[in-house]
């Protein structure tokens, strides 16, 4: 079985911070942010700039974090929609290769992130309240409010990514 949540990252997250106690309400309004927060930290910046020991560009984690959104969302609306419980991993690497991350504009990729926030609440929000719980391929029952916590952090982590690229390269 894959590690995941708190077990994998530590809680809180050893690397950015994030506390996994939150409820889903707070979990969704952490996402609802980050449209906002991305396109704050990015203005005036090109997007593709690069840190030595992170291996993407600010738009490419912000690409990173859209498709993610976007997987999740689409799963819980399958369970809720479909009874589609059963819910296999995913490539991330892979998927970063067949969209080319790096190369896709940062404004294009921050438009893409606003649409895939407002999918995810909805589709969070609804599978909430129906109680989904997905069955993972690699991680086992995952509830609608782990998805929402996994989530989060995923964006409260990359958040965390972008800021350290732009610090390194200067003026933040
Ligand atoms: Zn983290």
């Amino acid at each position: 079985m894959e590690k995941w949540g708190a077990a994998l990252y530590g809680d809180p997250c050893a690397e950015c911070g994030f506390g996994w106690s939150l409820t889903p309400a707070e979990a969704v309004g952490v996402v609802a942010e980050l449209p906002a927060r991305c396109r704050a930290l990015l203005k005036g910046r090109t997007g593709f700039e690069r840190h030595p020991d992170l291996g993407r560009p600010p738009a490419a984690y912000v690409s990173h974090v859209t498709d993610n959104l976007r997987n999740w969302a689409e799963r819980l609306a399958g369970a809720r929609l479909g009874g589609a419980v059963e819910v296999p991993g995913y490539d991330q690497d892979l998927l970063a290769r067949a969209r080319r991350y790096n190369e896709i504009a940062p404004a294009a990729a921050l438009w893409s992130l606003e649409g895939a926030v407002a999918a995810w609440t909805d589709s969070v929000t609804a599978a909430l309240e129906a109680g989904v719980v997905l069955r993972h391929a690699a991680r086992g029952e995952q509830r609608a409010e782990d998805v929402a916590r996994n989530n989060a952090h995923d964006r409260h982590h990359h958040v965390g990514d972008i800021a350290r690229i732009l610090r390194y390269t200067g003026k933040v």
